[in-house]
Protein backbone atom coordinates (compact mmCIF):
# COMPACT_ATOMS: atom_id res chain seq x y z
CA UNK A 1 0.00 0.00 0.00
CA UNK A 2 1.40 3.39 -0.88
CA UNK A 3 1.02 6.18 1.34
CA UNK A 4 2.86 9.40 1.94
CA UNK A 5 4.77 9.27 5.36
CA UNK A 6 2.88 12.35 6.48
CA UNK A 7 -0.47 11.65 5.66
CA UNK A 8 -0.49 7.55 7.52
CA UNK A 9 0.61 9.52 10.26
CA UNK A 10 -2.66 11.38 10.29
CA UNK A 11 -4.32 8.51 9.61
CA UNK A 12 -3.10 6.31 12.61
CA UNK A 13 -3.41 9.28 14.88
CA UNK A 14 -6.87 9.48 13.86
CA UNK A 15 -7.66 6.15 14.59
CA UNK A 16 -5.81 5.37 17.36
CA UNK A 17 -7.82 8.42 18.97
CA UNK A 18 -11.21 6.77 18.07
CA UNK A 19 -10.02 2.93 19.07
CA UNK A 20 -8.92 4.17 22.20
CA UNK A 21 -12.32 5.86 22.87
CA UNK A 22 -14.17 2.85 22.17
CA UNK A 23 -12.34 -0.31 22.45
CA UNK A 24 -8.97 -1.79 24.10
CA UNK A 25 -6.63 -1.86 20.84
CA UNK A 26 -4.77 -4.87 20.51
CA UNK A 27 -1.58 -5.01 19.39
CA UNK A 28 -0.34 -8.90 19.61
CA UNK A 29 -1.93 -12.48 18.52
CA UNK A 30 -1.41 -14.61 20.66
CA UNK A 31 -2.36 -17.46 17.91
CA UNK A 32 -0.27 -16.35 14.96
CA UNK A 33 1.97 -19.03 15.22
CA UNK A 34 1.83 -20.58 11.53
CA UNK A 35 -0.35 -23.42 11.89
CA UNK A 36 -2.87 -25.20 9.43
CA UNK A 37 -4.75 -26.15 12.14
CA UNK A 38 -7.56 -23.79 11.00
CA UNK A 39 -7.81 -24.31 7.70
CA UNK A 40 -8.43 -27.80 8.13
CA UNK A 41 -12.19 -29.12 8.35
CA UNK A 42 -12.95 -30.96 12.25
CA UNK A 43 -13.25 -34.45 11.57
CA UNK A 44 -16.57 -35.62 13.40
CA UNK A 45 -16.65 -37.89 16.28
CA UNK A 46 -19.65 -40.22 17.22
CA UNK A 47 -20.61 -40.83 20.72
CA UNK A 48 -17.23 -43.45 21.31
CA UNK A 49 -14.50 -40.84 19.44
CA UNK A 50 -15.15 -43.17 16.24
CA UNK A 51 -15.51 -41.03 12.98
CA UNK A 52 -18.96 -39.94 12.16
CA UNK A 53 -20.23 -41.35 8.55
CA UNK A 54 -20.79 -38.56 6.71
CA UNK A 55 -23.46 -38.25 3.74
CA UNK A 56 -21.26 -38.44 0.82
CA UNK A 57 -22.29 -35.17 -1.05
CA UNK A 58 -21.15 -33.37 2.02
CA UNK A 59 -17.84 -34.35 1.79
CA UNK A 60 -15.81 -31.70 0.51
CA UNK A 61 -12.85 -31.22 -1.51
CA UNK A 62 -9.41 -30.65 0.43
CA UNK A 63 -8.65 -27.39 0.68
CA UNK A 64 -5.93 -26.03 -1.98
CA UNK A 65 -3.11 -24.35 -0.20
CA UNK A 66 -2.45 -24.49 2.77
CA UNK A 67 -0.46 -22.70 5.76
CA UNK A 68 2.72 -24.80 5.02
CA UNK A 69 2.27 -24.12 1.26
CA UNK A 70 2.04 -20.37 1.76
CA UNK A 71 4.45 -20.04 4.47
CA UNK A 72 6.93 -21.37 2.27
CA UNK A 73 6.69 -18.79 -0.12
CA UNK A 74 5.78 -16.02 2.38
CA UNK A 75 9.51 -17.61 4.14
CA UNK A 76 11.59 -16.57 1.10
CA UNK A 77 9.45 -12.95 -0.35
CA UNK A 78 10.01 -11.25 3.19
CA UNK A 79 13.37 -13.48 4.05
CA UNK A 80 16.47 -10.81 4.74
CA UNK A 81 18.41 -12.27 2.01
CA UNK A 82 15.99 -10.05 -0.14
CA UNK A 83 16.94 -7.16 1.99
CA UNK A 84 13.33 -5.73 1.27
CA UNK A 85 12.52 -6.21 -2.29
CA UNK A 86 13.20 -2.21 -3.41
CA UNK A 87 12.52 -2.12 -6.93
CA UNK A 88 15.56 -1.59 -8.61
CA UNK A 89 17.83 -3.62 -6.08
CA UNK A 90 19.28 -6.91 -6.35
CA UNK A 91 16.45 -8.10 -3.80
CA UNK A 92 13.95 -7.87 -5.36
CA UNK A 93 15.44 -9.28 -8.31
CA UNK A 94 15.67 -12.80 -6.60
CA UNK A 95 11.96 -12.12 -5.60
CA UNK A 96 11.50 -11.66 -9.54
CA UNK A 97 13.30 -14.91 -10.42
CA UNK A 98 10.82 -16.74 -7.90
CA UNK A 99 7.59 -15.99 -9.43
CA UNK A 100 9.15 -16.65 -12.69
CA UNK A 101 9.89 -19.80 -11.72
CA UNK A 102 6.81 -20.74 -9.70
CA UNK A 103 4.99 -19.33 -12.89
CA UNK A 104 7.19 -21.96 -15.21
CA UNK A 105 6.81 -24.63 -12.82
CA UNK A 106 2.48 -24.21 -12.99
CA UNK A 107 2.41 -23.71 -16.62
CA UNK A 108 1.45 -20.64 -16.85
CA UNK A 109 2.52 -18.82 -19.98
CA UNK A 110 4.38 -15.33 -20.11
CA UNK A 111 1.83 -12.90 -21.30
CA UNK A 112 4.51 -10.61 -23.33
CA UNK A 113 7.51 -11.89 -24.99
CA UNK A 114 8.86 -12.62 -21.53
CA UNK A 115 7.31 -13.17 -18.04
CA UNK A 116 9.04 -9.60 -17.60
CA UNK A 117 7.67 -5.99 -18.26
CA UNK A 118 9.67 -3.50 -18.15
CA UNK A 119 9.09 -0.39 -16.74
CA UNK A 120 9.45 2.99 -18.26
CA UNK A 121 8.38 4.99 -15.45
CA UNK A 122 11.28 4.54 -13.15
CA UNK A 123 14.75 5.19 -13.39
CA UNK A 124 16.32 1.51 -12.05
CA UNK A 125 15.55 -1.19 -14.53
CA UNK A 126 12.28 -2.67 -13.06
CA UNK A 127 10.13 -5.48 -13.90
CA UNK A 128 6.62 -6.12 -13.56
CA UNK A 129 6.29 -10.25 -13.66
CA UNK A 130 3.12 -10.88 -15.41
CA UNK A 131 1.96 -14.40 -16.29
CA UNK A 132 -1.02 -15.90 -18.62
CA UNK A 133 -3.64 -18.74 -18.79
CA UNK A 134 -5.66 -18.03 -21.80
CA UNK A 135 -9.61 -18.86 -21.37
CA UNK A 136 -10.81 -22.14 -22.77
CA UNK A 137 -13.88 -21.05 -23.95
CA UNK A 138 -13.70 -19.99 -27.40
CA UNK A 139 -15.84 -16.83 -27.06
CA UNK A 140 -15.44 -15.86 -23.03
CA UNK A 141 -11.62 -16.47 -23.81
CA UNK A 142 -11.21 -12.53 -25.42
CA UNK A 143 -12.25 -11.45 -22.12
CA UNK A 144 -9.76 -10.98 -19.67
CA UNK A 145 -9.11 -10.76 -16.22
CA UNK A 146 -6.19 -9.12 -14.40
CA UNK A 147 -5.46 -10.80 -10.94
CA UNK A 148 -2.58 -8.72 -9.39
CA UNK A 149 -0.34 -7.37 -6.66
CA UNK A 150 3.01 -5.35 -5.84
CA UNK A 151 5.79 -7.74 -5.05
CA UNK A 152 8.01 -4.78 -4.26
CA UNK A 153 8.54 -2.95 -0.78
CA UNK A 154 10.53 -0.62 0.63
CA UNK A 155 14.20 -1.62 1.20
CA UNK A 156 15.80 -0.73 4.21
CA UNK A 157 15.03 1.78 6.92
CA UNK A 158 16.33 3.42 9.89
CA UNK A 159 17.14 0.84 12.33
CA UNK A 160 14.86 -0.33 14.99
CA UNK A 161 16.22 -2.39 17.61
CA UNK A 162 19.19 -2.88 15.20
CA UNK A 163 16.74 -4.36 12.34
CA UNK A 164 16.93 -1.82 9.18
CA UNK A 165 15.16 -4.76 6.81
CA UNK A 166 11.74 -3.87 5.83
CA UNK A 167 10.87 -7.22 5.14
CA UNK A 168 7.09 -6.05 3.80
CA UNK A 169 5.48 -9.64 4.82
CA UNK A 170 2.51 -7.95 4.98
CA UNK A 171 2.60 -5.35 2.45
CA UNK A 172 3.05 -7.05 -0.02
CA UNK A 173 4.44 -10.36 0.10
CA UNK A 174 1.12 -11.51 1.81
CA UNK A 175 -0.68 -10.10 -1.58
CA UNK A 176 1.63 -11.94 -3.77
CA UNK A 177 1.63 -14.73 -2.47
CA UNK A 178 -1.98 -15.04 -2.59
CA UNK A 179 -1.96 -14.53 -6.75
CA UNK A 180 0.99 -16.53 -6.74
CA UNK A 181 -1.52 -19.48 -5.03
CA UNK A 182 -4.47 -18.27 -7.48
CA UNK A 183 -1.93 -18.95 -10.25
CA UNK A 184 -0.95 -22.08 -9.34
CA UNK A 185 -4.78 -23.16 -8.84
CA UNK A 186 -5.35 -22.00 -12.52
CA UNK A 187 -2.47 -23.18 -14.06
CA UNK A 188 -2.99 -27.22 -12.79
CA UNK A 189 -6.64 -27.14 -13.21
CA UNK A 190 -7.07 -24.86 -16.35
CA UNK A 191 -10.58 -24.02 -15.29
CA UNK A 192 -10.71 -20.57 -16.76
CA UNK A 193 -13.61 -19.41 -19.32
CA UNK A 194 -11.96 -15.97 -20.02
CA UNK A 195 -8.55 -15.35 -19.63
CA UNK A 196 -6.68 -14.51 -16.95
CA UNK A 197 -3.49 -12.47 -16.52
CA UNK A 198 -1.62 -12.80 -13.45
CA UNK A 199 0.33 -9.34 -12.59
CA UNK A 200 3.13 -8.99 -9.85
CA UNK A 201 3.67 -5.12 -10.01
CA UNK A 202 7.36 -3.76 -8.98
CA UNK A 203 7.71 -0.01 -7.80
CA UNK A 204 3.97 0.41 -6.19
CA UNK A 205 5.75 1.97 -3.58
CA UNK A 206 7.45 4.76 -5.58
CA UNK A 207 3.42 5.99 -6.45
CA UNK A 208 2.02 3.21 -8.05
CA UNK A 209 4.53 2.91 -11.02
CA UNK A 210 3.73 -0.75 -12.60
CA UNK A 211 0.53 -0.75 -12.24
CA UNK A 212 0.29 3.03 -13.90
CA UNK A 213 3.00 1.66 -16.74
CA UNK A 214 0.88 -1.70 -17.30
CA UNK A 215 -2.71 0.04 -17.21
CA UNK A 216 -1.78 2.84 -19.74
CA UNK A 217 0.14 -0.16 -21.85
CA UNK A 218 -2.64 -2.83 -22.18
CA UNK A 219 -5.21 0.24 -22.63
CA UNK A 220 -2.67 1.33 -25.39
CA UNK A 221 -2.93 -2.09 -26.74
CA UNK A 222 -6.79 -2.40 -26.29
CA UNK A 223 -7.28 -5.04 -24.05
CA UNK A 224 -10.86 -5.84 -23.08
CA UNK A 225 -10.30 -6.14 -19.81
CA UNK A 226 -13.73 -7.35 -17.96
CA UNK A 227 -12.31 -7.03 -14.00
CA UNK A 228 -8.97 -6.05 -12.24
CA UNK A 229 -8.88 -7.88 -8.69
CA UNK A 230 -5.65 -6.70 -6.62
CA UNK A 231 -4.70 -8.13 -3.22
CA UNK A 232 -3.02 -6.52 -0.68
CA UNK A 233 -1.76 -6.62 2.95
CA UNK A 234 -4.09 -9.89 3.79
CA UNK A 235 -1.50 -11.28 6.51
CA UNK A 236 -3.40 -10.41 9.15
CA UNK A 237 -7.33 -10.69 10.49
CA UNK A 238 -9.72 -8.19 10.71
CA UNK A 239 -10.79 -8.59 14.29
CA UNK A 240 -13.91 -8.19 15.50
CA UNK A 241 -16.15 -8.02 12.14
CA UNK A 242 -18.53 -9.55 10.57
CA UNK A 243 -16.84 -10.50 7.24
CA UNK A 244 -13.45 -11.64 6.53
CA UNK A 245 -12.21 -9.03 3.85
CA UNK A 246 -12.58 -5.84 2.91
CA UNK A 247 -12.65 -4.34 -0.85
CA UNK A 248 -11.67 -1.00 -1.42
CA UNK A 249 -13.71 1.17 -3.43
CA UNK A 250 -17.06 -0.49 -2.33
CA UNK A 251 -19.53 1.17 -3.43
CA UNK A 252 -18.32 2.03 -7.26
CA UNK A 253 -19.45 -1.94 -8.40
CA UNK A 254 -21.73 -4.69 -7.14
CA UNK A 255 -18.09 -6.78 -6.64
CA UNK A 256 -19.01 -7.87 -3.46
CA UNK A 257 -22.35 -8.95 -3.75
CA UNK A 258 -20.97 -10.91 -6.58
CA UNK A 259 -17.73 -12.27 -4.38
CA UNK A 260 -20.06 -13.49 -1.70
CA UNK A 261 -22.44 -14.88 -3.88
CA UNK A 262 -19.62 -17.55 -4.93
CA UNK A 263 -17.98 -17.53 -1.55
CA UNK A 264 -21.44 -18.56 -0.29
CA UNK A 265 -20.41 -16.86 2.80
CA UNK A 266 -20.33 -12.96 3.94
CA UNK A 267 -16.56 -13.05 2.94
CA UNK A 268 -16.20 -9.24 1.90
CA UNK A 269 -17.61 -6.34 3.35
CA UNK A 270 -17.48 -2.80 3.64
CA UNK A 271 -14.63 -0.92 5.80
CA UNK A 272 -15.68 2.81 6.58
CA UNK A 273 -12.08 3.79 7.48
CA UNK A 274 -10.87 2.34 3.80
CA UNK A 275 -13.30 4.75 1.87
CA UNK A 276 -12.67 7.37 4.90
CA UNK A 277 -9.04 7.44 4.28
CA UNK A 278 -9.03 6.83 0.17
CA UNK A 279 -7.57 3.46 -0.02
CA UNK A 280 -9.46 2.75 -3.35
CA UNK A 281 -6.56 5.09 -4.86
CA UNK A 282 -3.58 3.73 -2.98
CA UNK A 283 -2.97 0.59 -4.56
CA UNK A 284 -2.65 -0.82 -7.72
CA UNK A 285 -6.28 -1.08 -8.97
CA UNK A 286 -6.85 2.49 -9.17
CA UNK A 287 -4.83 3.16 -12.63
CA UNK A 288 -6.85 -0.47 -14.22
CA UNK A 289 -10.05 2.30 -13.22
CA UNK A 290 -8.93 5.22 -14.51
CA UNK A 291 -7.42 3.88 -18.03
CA UNK A 292 -10.25 1.20 -18.23
CA UNK A 293 -13.26 2.92 -16.58
CA UNK A 294 -14.34 -1.03 -15.09
CA UNK A 295 -14.74 -2.70 -11.65
CA UNK A 296 -10.72 -2.94 -10.50
CA UNK A 297 -10.96 -3.37 -6.49
CA UNK A 298 -8.00 -4.22 -3.79
CA UNK A 299 -9.24 -7.14 -1.51
CA UNK A 300 -7.36 -6.53 2.39
CA UNK A 301 -7.54 -7.09 5.41
CA UNK A 302 -5.59 -4.15 7.01
CA UNK A 303 -7.79 -2.15 8.97
CA UNK A 304 -4.86 0.42 10.81
CA UNK A 305 -5.74 -1.52 13.73
CA UNK A 306 -4.50 -4.75 13.47
CA UNK A 307 -0.86 -4.31 12.39
CA UNK A 308 1.39 -1.78 13.52
CA UNK A 309 4.29 -2.33 11.57
CA UNK A 310 3.37 -0.68 8.02
CA UNK A 311 6.69 0.18 6.51
CA UNK A 312 8.80 -0.57 9.31
CA UNK A 313 11.31 -3.73 10.13
CA UNK A 314 9.14 -5.25 12.39
CA UNK A 315 6.38 -6.15 8.81
CA UNK A 316 8.45 -9.90 9.41
CA UNK A 317 7.04 -13.31 8.67
CA UNK A 318 6.32 -14.07 12.32
CA UNK A 319 3.90 -11.38 12.57
CA UNK A 320 1.95 -13.16 9.83
CA UNK A 321 -1.23 -15.74 10.25
CA UNK A 322 -0.70 -18.25 7.99
CA UNK A 323 -3.80 -19.77 9.00
CA UNK A 324 -5.32 -16.86 7.77
CA UNK A 325 -4.10 -16.39 4.69
CA UNK A 326 -4.42 -19.65 3.65
CA UNK A 327 -8.38 -19.76 4.44
CA UNK A 328 -8.46 -16.20 2.63
CA UNK A 329 -7.13 -17.82 -0.40
CA UNK A 330 -8.79 -21.03 -0.45
CA UNK A 331 -12.18 -18.82 -0.40
CA UNK A 332 -11.34 -16.84 -3.40
CA UNK A 333 -10.74 -19.58 -5.32
CA UNK A 334 -14.27 -20.00 -6.20
CA UNK A 335 -14.77 -16.93 -5.89
CA UNK A 336 -12.05 -16.03 -8.89
CA UNK A 337 -13.43 -19.06 -11.19
CA UNK A 338 -17.11 -18.25 -10.41
CA UNK A 339 -16.40 -14.47 -11.71
CA UNK A 340 -14.34 -16.45 -14.53
CA UNK A 341 -16.81 -18.36 -15.36
CA UNK A 342 -20.13 -16.63 -15.81
CA UNK A 343 -21.76 -16.81 -18.61
CA UNK A 344 -22.55 -12.71 -18.86
CA UNK A 345 -20.42 -10.28 -16.94
CA UNK A 346 -21.94 -10.23 -13.86
CA UNK A 347 -19.94 -7.51 -12.37
CA UNK A 348 -20.84 -4.42 -12.94
CA UNK A 349 -20.08 -0.79 -12.09
CA UNK A 350 -22.48 1.44 -10.19
ZN1 LIG B 1 3.44 -0.25 1.23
Amino acid sequence: MYMKSKYLLFCIGTLFVVACGSTQMITTNPDNIPTAANTETPTPSGPDGLKAEMPKEEVSEPAFTSAEKVGAIMNYLASDELKGRDSGSEGIELAAQFIETHFTKNDIQPYYKSFRDTLSNFSKPAYNIVGFIEGTDPELKKEFIVIGAHYDHIGTTKPVNGDYIANGANDNASGTTAVLEMARYFGQNKSNKRSLIFALFSAEEKGLLGSKHMARNMKEAGLNLYVMLNFEMIGVSLRSKKYELYITGYEKSNLAEISNKYAGDHLIGYLPTAKQYGLFKRSDNYDFYKEFGVPSHTYCTFDFTNFEFYHKPGDEVSEMDMGHMAKIINKMIPVVEGITNAPTQEVVMK
